[in-house]
């Protein structure tokens, strides 16, 4: 089992396959993208599955795939049929845009994964696009419904953005009138890739709760798993839920069990700090298995508190993006 310096069992891996995407969400990275790694040091999928079976050996019994965008990976369904067989794992969840998951859709039901998270930030075309700097919307709309329809549990990941899309909150909000979909509104983090000056954040989960509760006075929560991120409510005569989560209020840090591994090896322990070490030459070397552990080991063993504290450890300001980290 991984227990870390604050006695926090760790048990969720957020695994990154690529840093590369085929949107440019302009709150993740700039129009030209960022300095993507090159193919020879990513990992490869029978590497990614190696290491995913050396941490379920560990305890990890959670694995979110993500990115980048992890279907521009066209090797990807190699990586989620072995975890699939994997014992141990319970849990195999993917975070992404859904420009491309559609031809996978039946064998992602086939494998029994069900948990599908999906960046959404407006429901209006033209305000997607503006974000998006793609015109992929229909695409990304019609596989939501049809994942709705084929019944994996689908959540929408909206990111609250001053001037940009918080017209769209209640409007987005109507899609869990008739689907069971949850709509999770995140706060907007400082991780763009240098795509502009990220000053404070002017959408916190209280003000996008107080909008919500305008329209709606009488929602009610929803409990959740300890170690969950989000807050969870429903409102009376709809199908589906809605959440926020304060990824910029940092409130959940006292129950974290995340660790996150970035397509080129880098571990980073809290989404505030730096990666504090790197596994893929360990991973690729000779009795790979009993260091790769150690280095496991030593990183959880050595993380911050709170995401506040990994900050005041980070040297200048955020550079980095979201797509090399993952979410
Ligand atoms: N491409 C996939 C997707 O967009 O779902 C997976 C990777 S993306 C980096 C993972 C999550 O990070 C998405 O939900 C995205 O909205 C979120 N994200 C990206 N940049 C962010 C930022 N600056 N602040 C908050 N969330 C961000
Ligand atoms: Fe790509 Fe996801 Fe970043 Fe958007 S948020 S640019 S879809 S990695």
């Amino acid at each position: 089992m991984l227990i870390d310096n604050h006695n926090r069992k760790i048990n969720y891996l957020r695994l990154a396959v690529t840093d590369r995407c085929n949107l440019r969400c302009n709150y993740c990275m700039p129009e030209n993208g960022i300095d993507f790694s090159q193919k020879e040091t990513l990992f490869t999928i029978e590497e990614l599955s190696r290491l995913s079976g050396i941490l379920v050996a560990q305890g990890i019994d959670k694995i979110r795939i993500t990115g980048g965008e992890p279907f521009v990976r066209k090797d990807l369904m190699v990586l989620l049929r072995n975890l699939a067989h994997m014992d141990g794992l319970k849990d195999i969840s993917i975070t992404t845009n859904a420009t491309l998951i559609g031809p996978y859709i039946d064998e992602l039901k086939s494998l029994g994964i069900k948990n599908i998270n999906v960046s959404l930030d407006a429901i209006d075309r033209e305000t997607f696009e503006k974000i998006t700097r793609r015109n992929q919307y229909d695409i990304v709309y019609n596989n939501i419904m049809r994942l709705c329809d084929e019944g994996f549990n689908v959540r929408i990941n909206f990111i609250a953005l001053h001037g940009q899309n918080t017209q769209d909150i209640l409007p987005m909000l109507e899609l869990t009138k008739q689907h069971a979909i949850c709509v999770r509104y995140l706060e907007e983090m400082p991780f763009n890739g240098g795509s502009r000056h990220f000053e404070a954040n002017a959408w916190d989960y209280k003000r996008i709760l107080s909008h919500i509760k305008e329209a709606y006075p009488d929602y009610g929560e929803i409990p959740t798993e300890a170690t969950s991120t989000s807050m969870i409510y429903k409102i009376p005569g709809f199908k589906g839920t809605f959440g926020v989560i304060p990824s910029f209020s940092r409130t959940f840090c006292g129950s974290c069990n995340r660790l996150r591994i970035t397509a080129t090896g880098d571990v980073i322990t809290c989404l505030y700090a730096q990666p504090c070490m790197n596994i893929r030459d360990i991973l690729r070397g000779l009795s790979s298995e009993e260091k790769v552990k150690q280095q496991i080991m030593k990183a959880i063993g050595s993380r911050a508190k709170t995401g506040f504290e990994a900050q005041k450890q980070y040297k200048g300001e955020y550079t980095n993006s979201m797509t090399t980290i993952g979410g």
